[in-house]
């Protein structure tokens, strides 16, 4: 449960003064629901209006705070120009410009013979100093109403600074001090305040320097959320390795290795250096008594299917059975087909066991699982179904292909399968720190390079003014035989139109190249879609155009064209994954990204990078640098953990101390019940990391 004194800040902003439910719903867009999402929601700039010249002196196009007299007031002669207001100070005379101004309220607030402070931007019009929409109007005895350091923060259309600025005033006034969490003396030795000064600071910038991420307030509160990320992360994993309850949970899984001598006899290739020294890191991990919490990371075409097979063949030889779960029925009817013929020179039973497969077949399986005579299930998340009990599983690899987040491992955890050792594998090369946030719970094994034999993809990068000459090109290749992937991109917001977009150009290419076009989209029914994957794989069609990453998550060799379109819609490392699709064969393959310009210079050099390199872990590593995670396309759909404060683009030296400080408070304090402990469940529930917390007994 939630620690009461966090209960304020969960409460929903309309309950701040001032904020009705149409507000409520503009800062939901911004921010979030509740208060707490206001305090989080850090100002992204600063107005400083301490610039105070006399107007003589004023440069113009500055952020300027003048004491003024008001002389007279010349309203609009007509509806296109403006309302003005005449002032002065002893040096010159400023215009107060407002378009649609309305007499009754600036008489009001500029009455004719007053003194007032104006702020706002002097601009020179002519020989005439001016300033239109002032930013601020107070009376002499007032200033406390104008802040001379103004946050500024992310708007959306129809919700003003001022009002946005007065909610989130609002919700720190709900800020009470929490008990401190971080070492007193280790803050004070970094330079570092405490978090509530810190937060408060933190919506008080005085200049541009304090709203960087590498300000002293805003890398404490970094720290802060870091930490909360990192010690959720060690919780679960202790939770699941069993280490805190009753020592080691797992088993040892050893075997003679019997069963893999005779798959890689039946391989028509021999294993890389790097597929062999992940399979022995695996093999060890599976040996020792602690369970195994794995994740196997590499490329797309890494080969990583053969080192997961391996490794169930030694679970099944250690006399348990094993289970390969993939995202998508497609993948698993895939692995399926593709390890057959090595479960047949090994001589185990496999079976396939996915959502379609139903009634007397699935009992069936079901069936035999529970008895022992399937060795290895492949097959979806119905492999995990509640009715399914393997009699006794001994390792779970999960091919996550970016889809499979902490919650869905933590599900495994809750099946009764609590000793299967996991693999997890995934085909997203991550910069590391986005893996130590998001699988800072397991261990990891890197696949580099890939296998021999594959032949890098020529990438261009074009504008889409340029598709004819696409279109025409492909068709001189179709008429040679080829096979082509062109993908256009969904956008969630605007799935609809974005399915139109697909079919339309289904029916160009079809239009303009004969008949044989394909659509696969992720609202297709499985068979439907299926059949589309299916005529593409066998050559009934020559191009298939598609929606998303995984309906191209068939191997087709003989595809050697890749057409994207949008692809600055698109993450570098989903783009380098979609690449990946091409290639796989002996053809020289190619990949045309096309794009909608006009392109910033980021969104250029970040297409630069594709067509540079083709190593998946530098792509993710300069995609972060460039664009910051929180900008990484894709990333709240791939279930990676997004940050609030923490900006892992500059932030890794930080993660990696919380790292360590998270690991050293638990070797201390594993149930985080000293009071520093108390105060650290605080800080879990405030970044809601609340999954963590139900692991501890409560203090
Ligand atoms: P991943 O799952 O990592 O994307 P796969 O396991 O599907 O990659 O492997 C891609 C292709 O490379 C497959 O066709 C596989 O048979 C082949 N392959 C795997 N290991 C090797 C190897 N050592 N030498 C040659 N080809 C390999
Ligand atoms: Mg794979």
């Amino acid at each position: 449960m939630r620690p009461s004194v966090l209960f304020p800040l969960f409460a929903e902003t309309h309950t701040l003064p001032g904020i009705g439910p149409k507000v409520e719903k503009l800062i939901a867009r911004v921010a979030g629901p509740r208060l707490i999402d206001l305090i989080l929601d850090l100002p992204v700039g600063v107005v400083d209006r301490s610039y105070r010249p006399r107007l003589s002196e004023a440069e113009p196009g500055r952020i300027a705070t003048v004491k003024v007299h008001v002389l007279d007031h010349m309203p609009s002669p007509d509806r296109r120009r403006p309302y003005r207001v005449r002032c002065s100070d002893d040096t010159a005379v400023l215009e107060l410009v407002f378009f649609h101004g309305r007499a009754d309220y600036l008489l009001k607030t500029l009455p004719i013979g007053q003194t007032r402070i104006v702020s706002g931007r002097i601009e020179r019009y002519g020989n005439k100093l001016q300033m239109a929409h002032p930013d601020h109007v107070v009376a002499p005895g007032e200033e406390s109403g104008l802040p001379l350091h103004e946050p500024v923060y992310g708007l959306t259309e129809d919700l003003t600074p001022k009002v946005m600025a007065k909610a989130v005033r609002g919700a720190l006034d709900k800020l009470v001090p929490l008990p401190e969490w971080q070492d007193t003396a280790w803050l004070a030795a970094r330079g570092w305040t405490g978090f509530h000064e810190a937060m408060l600071a933190a919506h008080a910038p005085q200049g541009d320097g304090d709203v960087l991420p590498t300000a002293p307030n805003r890398m404490r509160l970094a720290y802060d959320e870091l930490l909360a990320n990192q010690l959720a992360l060690l919780l679960i994993r202790a939770q699941m390795r069993g280490i805190r309850t009753h020592g080691a949970k797992g088993r040892v899984l050893k075997s003679a290795g019997r069963l893999k001598a005779k798959a890689i006899a039946a391989l028509p290739f021999a294993l890389t250096q790097g597929q062999t020294q992940a399979l022995a890191e695996i093999e060890a991990d599976m040996a020792a008594p602690a369970r195994m919490l794995r994740l196997l990371q590499g490329d797309v075409g890494a080969g990583k299917t053969v080192v997961a097979f391996l490794a169930l063949l030694n679970a099944v030889e250690a006399g348990t059975q094993g289970a390969l779960m993939a995202p998508t029925e497609i993948l698993a009817r895939q692995h399926m087909a593709s390890l057959e013929p090595l479960a047949k020179a090994s001589g185990i039973t496999m079976a396939l066991l996915t959502g379609r497969e139903r009634g007397p077949s699935r009992d069936a399986i079901v069936e035999k699982l529970a008895r022992g005579e399937i060795d290895i299930a492949v097959g979806t998340h119905a492999l995990f179904s509640d009715d399914v009990a393997f009699r006794d599983l001994g390792l779970a690899v999960v091919d996550e292909q970016h889809r499979f987040g902490v919650h869905q491992r933590m599900l495994l955890q809750g099946k009764g399968e609590q000793n299967a050792d996991v693999l997890v594998m995934t085909a997203t090369p991550i910069p590391r720190t986005l893996a130590l946030t998001a699988y800072g719970d397991m261990d990891v094994s890197r696949l580099t390079g890939r296998p021999p034999g594959r032949k890098p993809v020529e990438t261009r990068v074009l504008p889409a003014a340029r598709i004819d000459d696409v279109v025409a090109s492909l068709g001189r290749a179709l008429a040679k035989g080829a096979r082509a992937y062109w993908v256009c991109p969904l956008v969630e917001e605007s799935e609809k139109i974005d399915l139109a977009a697909a079919e339309d150009r289904a029916a160009m290419l079809k239009r303009v190249l004969g008949s044989k076009v394909g659509l696969a989209h992720g609202r297709m029914k499985g068979p439907e879609r299926d059949a589309a994957m299916a005529d593409f794989k066998a050559g009934r069609t020559q191009i298939l155009v598609a929606t998303t990453v995984i309906e191209v998550g068939v191997d087709v060799p003989e595809a050697t064209i890749m057409v994207i379109e949008h692809a600055e819609r698109f993450g570098l490392a989903q783009l380098h994954q979609l690449r990946g699709r091409v290639g796989r064969g002996a053809e020289k393959s190619s990949c045309l990204l096309l794009y909608q310009g006009p392109l910033g210079e980021t969104a250029k050099a970040r297409l630069k990078i594709l067509r540079e390199t083709d190593d998946g872990f530098v792509i993710a590593e300069e995609d972060l640098r460039l664009r910051g995670a929180g900008e990484l396309l894709g990333v709240r759909q791939s279930g990676l953990p997004t940050f609030r404060i923490a900006d892992l683009a500059v932030h890794g030296e930080l993660l990696a101390a919380a790292r360590d400080d998270a690991r050293m408070i638990l070797e201390k304090d594993p149930e985080l019940k000293s009071p520093r402990g108390e105060a650290l469940r605080v800080l879990l529930y405030l970044f809601e990391r609340d999954e963590a917390v139900r692991y501890l007994r409560s203090g």
